[in-house]
């Protein structure tokens, strides 16, 4: 373990821990954060009237939205010569939620951030290539902080480039992927094309910046002969380090020293009991730079505090489920991408790359699902093809009770990322 006194820590000291940190952290947003203390004013909120975790129930939320209004600096809480490093989300169709750090935030990030590889078994015997973005985006650098500073030898890859990726990979002998999963299924698959899964010596994967599904974990360990882990957290709340899988594999064990936790409904905000699903609510307690009270992931998720095998004692998180923003509603059915795709991963003949289409026909919704053949010559058996389709509308309509279009076609011709994937096309309202 990265550091043991913390990780198997007692559930009784850590609340204690948890409550001190979060005096101090309620104290900070209150003098420091102008924008955060209005915004608990407007919800009838006096500093006094917070003395604990018990009153948290009583502050308002905060959300992506509150960084679009405030953006970029609002929300902090340092001057800005205390800031020593800024990261930002994509921010496509608005503006990007801006992350900041100060130099005791990037100590804390290293730590976060060796925690979990520690804990998939990564040690400074390995070397490991980092095949996620370098830039504004959190992984490249929060994966690059965590593992040199564990002595792990490090090649910031980037993304891009497959060809060079997997020279370097065989040469430089790496034991360790970091990756989102969507580009360790690509890489998986020009290794199978290049003949050169023998001469790797890949043994673990680090994946993180999307949620992916058990089915495509086990796909991905397949094809390249690894052990595949998650990792979790958000640019908004400091970057991957949040939570981390060991190699139980039973959830993330979440870094509760420096993250609460909560469970709620996403309609009504109502907080849920330890195990039941709902939306990750999450106060950060140690952020100087960006301290945020109750801030909604929309990431759907459910928490456990059973021990764990590995004998660390922290709670720890189901694999997302998918966004709550990325729930689609399809005739009155919520369909998460996710349980599609754990159905498809797991038919013979097809690949794990597909794309959901979603249309308006008349006043009826309409879900296509369009997936890959593996071998292309499938497509000469009418018989196969239809076999193919029917088993995998059949799976979907016993787990979400609808019925899909199954489109199959050939190999390489559904659009690969080499980042986060997007899988569906909503051609709704349009
Ligand atoms: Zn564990």
């Amino acid at each position: 373990m990265w550091q043991p006194e913390i990780e198997t820590m007692g559930r009784g000291a850590a609340r204690a821990l948890q409550e001190e940190r979060f005096q101090k952290a309620w104290k900070h947003i209150w003098d420091d954060a102008p924008a955060q203390r209005k915004l608990c004013r407007d919800a009838g909120v006096e500093q006094g009237d917070i003395t604990s975790l018990e009153d948290l129930g009583k502050l308002p939320f905060t959300d992506k939205k509150a960084f679009t209004e405030h953006y970029p600096f609002g929300l902090f809480a340092v001057p800005p010569e205390e800031v020593v490093r800024l990261h930002s989300t994509s921010g496509t169709t608005s503006k990007p939620s801006m992350g900041g750090y100060t130099a005791g935030d990037m100590q804390n990030w290293k730590d976060l951030v060796a925690r979990f590889c520690v804990m998939a078994g990564v040690s400074n015997r390995d070397t490991a290539h980092i095949a996620f973005g370098f830039g504004m985006f959190t992984g490249g650098f929060g994966l690059n902080y965590g593992l040199e500073h564990m002595g792990v030898r490090v090649l910031p890859m980037g993304s891009g480039q497959t060809e060079k990726q997997l020279m370097m990979m065989r040469d430089m002998r790496s034991t360790v992927l970091v990756s989102t999963p969507s580009y360790a299924l690509y890489l998986a698959e020009a290794v199978r094309e290049a003949g050169i899964r023998d001469e790797l010596k890949l043994r673990v994967g680090l994946f993180g910046g999307e949620g992916h599904t058990p089915e495509m974990a086990a796909q991905i360990e397949e094809n390249l002969g690894i052990t595949a882990t998650s990792n979790y957290g958000l640019c908004e709340l400091g970057g991957p380090g949040l939570s981390g899988e060991c190699l139980e594999r039973q959830g993330m064990h979440i870094a509760e020293d420096h993250y609460y936790c909560e469970i709620i409904d996403p309609d009504t905000g109502k907080v849920l009991p330890e195990g039941e699903t709902g939306e990750l609510v999450v106060t950060p307690l140690t952020r100087e730079a960006l301290p945020l009270i109750r801030y909604r992931t929309k990431d759907i998720t459910r928490l456990t505090s059973q021990p764990c095998a590995c004998g660390r004692t922290s709670a720890r998180m189901a694999p997302t489920l998918g966004r709550s923003d990325d729930m689609l509603i399809i005739r009155g059915v919520n369909v998460f991408p996710s349980q599609i795709e754990s159905v498809l991963i797991r038919q013979e003949h097809i690949g794990p790359h597909y794309m959901l289409v979603v249309r308006r026909e008349g006043v009826m919704d309409t879900l296509e699902v369009r997936v890959e053949l593996i071998d292309g010559s499938a497509l000469e058996s009418y018989k196969l093809l239809e076999r193919i389709r029917n088993t995998i509308q059949e799976q979907i309509r016993n787990i979400l009770g609808l019925t899909v279009k199954v489109t199959l076609v050939a190999p390489q011709t559904v659009e690969r990322f080499v980042g986060k994937a997007r899988r569906v096309i909503d051609e709704r309202g349009k």
